[in-house]
């Protein structure tokens, strides 16, 4: 890595305002503090350290070698593998319970399950120990003009307008990225936005007599073609299971005795381990979320720039949004100490030009590998796979 003395700013230090505090946020908002720059990092929830129960999406997620190296550089790599739990391999369920397991690759290689508030909070408290660093939650962004740099932020607790002036914007809001809208106004910037990945449902299998209660360190996956069930064990010896299905197969299971059918035709096993009377309470508790795969190009405006799901949301067949994310942040800096922040108009547009295929290409992965694991996983998957192996 470049020595950092180059994008240093301690006597002028430019002012950066980063908008989400989510997983990739405070990323960033690490990497600008640790270079000295006056950080706000602004995000529009209140500190989801202090919630009983955080809304959002997945619970836990797979963690791979693109996301540890984000972290690593912070010096956090550690503490968020120690509350990780590694998964050797995808472990395959059929229709009877019969399981099998197919390695990801040698035998040290594996994913990590982490906890995503674990995750979040922690990177909060990373980011809380930079001194140039202020969080400001209950923040929503409601407009941003990306020419000057001008952000207008709404206090959802009083209601009132701020407008704040920096040299440079993140946008790190997420895939309904409010900066990214402002972004498209501003620029001409391809956007393309797609749902055609179906919906999901979060379900939970518990522990079984103190511990997990299938091996815990795989991802286990019940491919069924047109649809499938996977699940990613948790630190409490749970296991967080998503179904992933198009809405018409959701919609079609309206009462409990539907649900279950359906559940004792595909994924016994699980069922079993969820308890007939648990399962219903849970399937019925949430309605199923979409899914978007989203690309915009570029990932810059004169002073924004787009980080994570804002600039690529992707589906999650991958394991590889967020992780995607925290590398957006390494390689923009790998760029931003080259070339420095007086250069910043040329880091921005380098930026752009090495990120967003790299961005695209993985959204296609995220969206190819739906297929790989509900059907290429299954028998008539392996054997259409030795076949492209060998050619
Ligand atoms: P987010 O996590 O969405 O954070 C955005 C933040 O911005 C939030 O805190 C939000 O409150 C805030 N915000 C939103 N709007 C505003 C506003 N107007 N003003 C201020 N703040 C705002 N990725 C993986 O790498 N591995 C996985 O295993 C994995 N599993 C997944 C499973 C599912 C079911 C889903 C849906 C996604 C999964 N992902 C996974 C993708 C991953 O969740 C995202 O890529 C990741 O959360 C992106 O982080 P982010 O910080 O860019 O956005």
């Amino acid at each position: 890595m470049p020595s950092l003395i180059e994008t240093t700013t301690k006597n002028d230090p430019k002012k950066i305002t980063i908008c989400g505090a989510g997983l990739v946020g405070c990323l960033a908002a690490c990497y600008f503090a640790e270079r000295d720059y006056e950080v706000t990092l602004y995000e529009y929830r209140s500190d989801i350290r202090n919630m009983k129960v955080v809304a959002g999406r997945s619970i836990n997620m797979a963690m791979s070698v693109r996301g540890r190296e984000g972290l690593k550089r912070i010096g956090a790599e550690e503490s968020i593998t120690s509350k990780g739990i590694e998964m050797y391999s995808r472990m395959l369920h059929d229709t009877k319970g019969n399981t099998q397991a197919v390695p990801y690759g040698k035998r040290s290689q594996c994913i990590l399950s982490i906890d995503r508030r674990y995750l979040n909070e922690l990177l909060l408290n990373e980011a809380e120990k930079y001194p140039n660093l202020t969080i400001e939650f209950s923040h929503k962004v409601k407009k941003c003009n990306t020419n000057t740099g001008e952000v207008v932020f709404e206090n959802t607790l009083t209601g009132q307008e701020h407008h704040v002036k920096s040299d440079l914007v993140i946008g790190c809001d997420g895939a309904y990225s409010s900066v990214r809208q402002s972004l498209l106004k501003d620029k001409a910037v391809d956007f393309s936005q797609s749902y055609n990945c179906g919906y999901y449902l979060e379900l939970q299998i518990p522990a079984k007599n103190g511990t997990f209660a299938m091996p815990p360190k795989h991802l286990h996956i019940w491919p069924r073609g047109d649809f499938m069930l996977i699940a990613l064990p948790n630190q409490d010896y749970t296991f967080t299971c998503t179904l992933f299905m198009p809405l018409e197969m959701f919609e079609k299971i309206q009462t409990p005795e539907q649900a279950i059918d359906f559940f004792e035709k595909n994924f016994i096993d699980a069922l079993k381990l969820m308890g007939n009377e648990n399962f219903v309470q849970m399937y019925f508790a949430t309605k199923p979320s979409s899914l978007v795969s989203i690309t915009c190009n570029p990932h810059h405006g004169n002073k924004c720039v787009l980080f994570g799901d804002s600039a690529h949301a992707m589906v999650p067949f991958y394991g590889q949004g967020m992780n995607c994310g925290f590398e957006d942040v390494v390689v923009f800096f790998e760029i931003l100490d080259s070339l420095g922040f007086d250069n910043i108009d040329k880091v921005l547009e380098k930026y752009s030009q090495t990120r967003v295929p790299d961005a695209h290409a993985i959204c296609e992965l995220a969206i190819r590998n739906y297929d790989e694991m509900k059907y290429l996983v299954t028998t008539r998957g392996y054997r259409l796979r030795k076949k492209l192996d060998s050619i």
